[in-house]
């Protein structure tokens, strides 16, 4: 993960993902400039460019917030990067996920300004980069011709992508697979929680991609920018092509923290903090054991979101933890949820009831979270009554956390795959593809109506594996999702809520009620969520060893497919 800057002329360079603590290398470097390419939010453990502009403009070095969309490159966006360039001191440094699109930028205004297309392509090339899709070289010219082709290729090497590469080469080594992500590592996100609540250690919860990859298969380190189902091919960012015979899209969700004005600005300070970010969790374990008295505030967004308990989980979490330090009378608890009640599945809610009294939380529903301004403290939610009608409320805060709005990935959003709202419109039994027969989609970024949790991409890589193979021949039947996911609700340290539930809320419980009873806080579920899943997930999901999974099978029957 070190940081690499590439030098492109003697006014300009490229990298990948600049972090804080890569600052003080281009200060010393001369850098006097910086622009990021990338929109916040595009992966989760990224600084916001308000951090990095807060440790920049330490260093003297200037930052400009220019996102764009990758493989949709405007001619105002190459116009805006161009302005940039004239007005900002130089040299100026680039950045986006992996560097492409801060190249393609200033490649696109380099040939506005009669730098030829081949002498950019060879610069691109001997800096490791190919920028020939990118400046419209014509297919038959560029690796188009002689591109790469997989018999299946997965989008994402998150929860979903990786245990679904596993689940296939658990079933079969004959074909060949790979992996698209640009990550170099990869998150236990359900470990967050934990780590925002003073009981795991951040580094616990990430491992590197590669160690990861499932033997036998091939990881392509880049970011997929567009999809071209027609023509059985994605499209990277830099816009080289990769054909398939069969798709699986599993890139997660994008969190959108510019969805809540003034956010980005103080995230990670004034008390402003998130579980959501794997940088930012040990952050809201300091403010937590910090506080001795005053309004703690947490906060929940309109569905869909992942994990749609995490944000009450870190509410139990700190109010269990100022119980324990004898300061939970001098705290003020507040939730505002933009939905109308505490969880979705009514049989659990009498048991986080009991929490929510216990820790003499005050809940208010139908508040989304629209302003935030750290230096003064203040939060503003848009409150609708029952009949729809809309007003601003205020609240002031020592604390807050927050879980951001949700929504699919732009390149995901802008494609054909994309339902109405966004999400891959995915039949919800088979998880195949409602319009494309030759692709697959689970995981946080499909439209399935269940709790995008790593409980139920867990359930579902098995089905994507069996499907998929059973529609190249080579296994026999359907597999059936019945929409399980699992939320283990902390409600304290050592006891859990453990609700499993599948579509329309049905309750489907992986263990005997004897052993845990999910509507209950429990001992036993506190143990499997701190002690057992973290190496389930380790060692049997992402390793395709299936265990805790049985999903529903029917013989083959075409009518299934
Ligand atoms: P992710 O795991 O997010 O992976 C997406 C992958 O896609 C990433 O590797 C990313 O780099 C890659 N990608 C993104 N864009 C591109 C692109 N353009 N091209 C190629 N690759 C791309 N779940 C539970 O089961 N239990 C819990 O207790 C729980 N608690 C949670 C608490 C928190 C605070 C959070 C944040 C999540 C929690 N979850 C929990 C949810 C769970 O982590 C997610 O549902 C799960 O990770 C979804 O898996 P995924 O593979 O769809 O997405």
């Amino acid at each position: 993960m070190s940081f690499q800057r590439i030098v492109v002329s003697d006014d300009f360079s490229v990298s990948t993902q600049v972090e804080i603590a890569d600052i003080d290398a281009l200060a010393d470097a001369g850098v006097k400039s910086l622009i990021c390419n990338r929109p916040d939010g595009e992966g989760s453990d990224q600084p916001t460019v308000r951090e990095l502009r807060d440790a920049a403009e330490a260093k003297g070095i200037e930052v400009f917030y220019l996102p764009v969309v990758s493989g949709k490159i405007s001619k105002s966006d190459v116009a805006d990067f161009a302005a940039a360039l004239e007005k900002m001191s130089a040299p100026v440094h680039a950045f986006c996920r992996t560097g492409t699109r801060s190249l393609t930028l200033w490649s696109l205004d380099q040939r506005e300004k009669g730098v030829s297309t081949e002498q950019l392509l060879a610069k691109a090339s001997a800096l490791g980069y190919d920028l020939q899709q990118a400046l419209g070289v014509p297919a038959a010219d560029s690796k188009a011709a002689s591109a790469d082709h997989f018999d299946i290729l997965i989008v994402g090497g998150g929860a979903a992508g990786i245990s679904v590469a596993s689940s296939l080469m658990a079933r079969t080594q004959d074909l060949s697979i790979a992996i698209v992500d640009p990550a170099e590592v990869h998150y236990y996100q359900p470990g967050w929680t934990m780590v925002g609540g003073g009981i795991f250690r951040q580094e616990d919860t990430v491992k590197t991609m590669a160690s990861l990859i499932p033997e036998g298969v091939r990881w392509i380190k880049a970011a997929v920018g567009e999809f071209e189902p027609e023509n059985n091919r994605v499209l990277l960012e830099d816009r080289h092509p990769i054909n398939y015979d069969r798709l699986i899209v599993a890139p997660g969700l994008k969190l959108n923290w510019h969805g809540v004005e003034g956010l980005v600005e103080t995230l990670g300070r004034n008390g402003v903090t998130s579980n959501y970010r794997y940088d930012l969790a040990p952050y809201t374990w300091k403010l937590v054991s910090g506080l001795r008295r005053g309004r703690a505030v947490f906060t929940q967004p309109p569905m869909p979101i992942k994990c749609a308990g995490a944000p009450q989980k870190a509410m139990y979490l700190s109010g269990d933890h100022w119980k324990r330090s004898g300061v939970l009378k001098d705290v003020d608890i507040a939730f505002y949820n933009a939905g109308a009640v505490l969880f979705g599945v009514k049989e659990y809610v009498p048991a986080l009831m009991e929490y929510v009294e216990l820790y003499g939380a005050d809940l208010n529903f139908g508040h989304r979270l629209t302003r935030i301004d750290g230096e003064s403290r203040t939060a503003w939610f848009e409150r609708k009554d029952e009949d729809g009608n809309a007003s601003e409320v205020s609240t002031a805060f020592d604390m807050i956390h927050v879980c951001p709005p949700q929504t699919a990935p732009d390149f995901v959003r802008q494609s054909p795959l994309a339902d109405d709202a966004g999400w891959v419109d995915v039949d919800q039994n088979t998880l195949r593809h409602k319009r494309y027969e030759n692709i697959w989609s689970l995981g946080d970024v499909m439209n399935a109506p269940n709790a995008k949790t790593a409980a139920a991409a867990r359930m579902q890589a098995p089905i994507v594996a069996n499907n998929l193979l059973n529609d190249l021949g080579s296994a026999r039947g359907i597999s059936h999702y019945n929409g399980y996911g699992s939320c283990p609700l902390t409600v304290e340290r050592g006891k859990i809520v453990l609700a499993e539930f599948g579509y329309g809320g049905k309750l489907l419980p992986s263990f005997p009620s004897w052993l845990i009873n999910g509507q209950r806080p429990s001992r036993m579920a506190w143990f499997l969520k701190e002690k057992i899943l973290p190496p389930v997930y380790w060692k049997a999901m992402l390793r395709g060893h299936e265990w805790m999974v049985n999903p529903e099978r029917s013989p083959a029957d075409s009518a299934d497919v």
